[in-house]
């Protein structure tokens, strides 16, 4: 017997008829024997909805009170999934995160997971229940209250419960059949990937990709929780039933490399514009200026990606180029500023017309001049790069954000990518 837990997205679940649509491909899984549980996020628009409410009553909000109002979009999906199951005959029966429970950490509005105790929702699926359980919220068990994961949090709810079920597959259902090589919008002849190993996708989520919530792509990797991409625009009756036969034919899996039998040199093109340069001009050159300056930005909870420092050459002082997240500039130029006044005056300049495109693939472990031949055709382009960073399956540039349409579309056909 297969287990699947099958994860509907917002714009799946955006309204009644929807609704009655994601019954449909559950009742496709039910009808073949297969054990269900469903997690399910707000319909389209009512988290964003909800936030609004929330800061239009107050900027600076109690985070415990941001999450018992922000989950409230997951509980009327779960309900209203169990009646439209309920409907067409299946039994079902909806589950809020403190019922089950997911237990969280403290960290309300971007809380972890720590367990969720699976045994009582495992007797259900046996007895032949559907679980309908909300995404996005667990119970922080210490003060006993709703927290909420983060937005996007709805993909990391169901693969944590995939693996606390120990199902042998996490359905996430959306609005694209799958993950492909680039954004389509950018490059029409972007192609749908069949498969896609663990450490690429994290790479394609943290790197712009919004297909899976990155944290989500972190769970499944660890926990080796196969996890696939696809469409609930794609008719119920189209989509065979979960069974290891045939659910590659559909979507992409993410997947053990060892899974993937063509694998390419370079599987995917990421980019992310919601980036801002930061340069600081003749900062003194001796130990720890990197530390006074990287220090204080962790300690602001501020994440710094790309770091670049020239060689000094007067032996003095250097030039140090760093790159945030756009949302974090503001905050990361103050911290920087007082930074100053412990190690000495300098210059710092600040931009947020960049574009960060990277490239991605497992092959590139293997595979020599991957790095030389990206420099060369964006230089053939006439695109300047502006930082580099690189990791083992991966290598990112900085590059001005005029650029990035035709960058990600270069490099795209550079490492054949292009569908025919
Ligand atoms: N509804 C939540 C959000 O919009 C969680 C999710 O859908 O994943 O962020
Ligand atoms: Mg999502």
């Amino acid at each position: 017997m297969t287990t699947v837990v099958m994860k509907f997205g917002g714009t799946s679940v955006a309204n009644v008829e929807r609704i009655r649509n994601v019954a449909q491909h559950v009742k496709r899984e039910v009808d073949a024997g297969n054990r269900v549980a469903v997690v399910v996020s707000a319909m389209a628009g009512t988290t964003n909805q909800l936030v609004g409410w929330v800061r239009e009553t107050s900027l600076l909000h109690d985070a415990r009170e941001y999450d018992a109002i922000v989950a409230s979009g997951e509980n009327i999906t779960a309900g209203l999934l169990a009646i439209a199951l309920q409907s067409i005959g299946i039994q079902a029966r909806s589950w809020q995160g403190w019922q089950i429970p997911v237990l969280t950490d403290s960290a309300h509005g971007a809380a972890r997971i720590i367990d969720i105790p699976g045994e009582k929702l495992r007797e259900r699926l046996d007895s032949g229940e559907v679980a309908v359980v909300t995404g996005f919220q667990g119970i922080e068990p210490n003060r006993n209250r709703v927290a909420t994961l983060g937005r996007g949090g709805s993909d990391t709810s169901a693969v944590a419960l995939a693996v606390a079920l120990r199902a042998d597959l996490c359905d996430i259902y959306t609005d694209v059949d799958g993950v492909y090589t680039t954004d389509p919008r950018v490059v029409p002849k972007a192609r749908r990937l069949s498969r896609i190993s663990y450490e690429e996708m994290l790479e394609m989520a943290s790197l712009g990709s919004k297909v899976l919530q990155t944290r989500s792509v972190e769970l499944a990797m660890v926990h080796r929780m196969r996890t696939r991409v696809l469409s609930s625009f794609t008719p119920p009756d189209e989509i065979p039933a979960a069974h290891p036969d045939t659910w590659h034919e559909i979507g992409t899996i993410v997947c053990d490399e060892d899974e993937i039998v063509e694998q390419q040199v370079v599987s995917g093109i990421a980019f992310s514009r919601d980036e801002a340069k930061i340069t600081l001009r003749k900062i003194a050159d001796r130990p720890g200026v990197a530390a006074a300056i990287f220090g204080p930005l962790a300690d602001a909870n501020i994440n710094v990606d790309m770091i670049v420092q020239n060689l000094s050459t007067d032996g003095k002082n250097t030039d140090m180029t760093f790159t945030v997240l756009q949302s974090d500039l503001v905050r990361s130029l103050e911290v920087v500023k007082s930074a100053a006044r412990d190690i000495g005056h300098f210059d710092v300049e600040s931009s947020g017309d960049v574009v960060k495109v990277s490239v991605i693939g497992i092959g590139m472990r293997s595979h020599a001049g991957v790095a030389a031949r990206m420099f060369t055709a964006l230089a053939e382009k006439g695109i300047n790069i502006q930082a580099i960073s690189t990791s083992e399956i991966k290598i990112s540039v900085l590059i001005d954000r005029a650029y990035s349409e035709l960058a990600v579309r270069t490099l795209h056909s550079l490492y054949g990518l292009d569908a025919e």
